[in-house]
């Protein structure tokens, strides 16, 4: 018989909210000593995150269910970018020296 009702599984515990996501982009934002005009948590088809000339940092919102591991990768990628719009070396070296520092405790 196959009618019992499919697991309607959704891993709360690995996705988080919009909020917590904004607050560990601002933790980040302190550490790496940038202020983002404004971020944005929406959907984003090609990309994990952007970053605007004027300052605004936008994530997608696929974020709120990756590891805690790549989300930081990709915030600390974007506002890093406030400080170098490109990817060059000093770029490179800032963002490793960041993601090597140390994690966000988020519990
Ligand atoms: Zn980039």
């Amino acid at each position: 018989m196959n009618e019992r009702e499919p697991l309607a599984w959704t891993p709360l515990e690995e996705s988080i909210p919009k909020d917590l996501l904004r607050s560990e982009v601002l933790a980040w934002a302190k550490r790496i000593k940038v202020e983002p005009k404004e971020i944005r948590i929406r959907l984003m088809k090609r990309k994990w995150g952007s970053c605007s000339t004027a300052g605004r940092v936008t994530l997608s919102d696929d974020l709120l269910s990756q590891p805690a591991d790549f989300r930081k990768k990709i915030i600390v990628h974007e506002l890093v970018h406030l400080k170098v719009p490109n990817h060059g070396n000093l770029f490179k070296a800032l963002v490793t020296s960041y993601i090597r520092r140390g994690s966000i405790v988020t519990h």
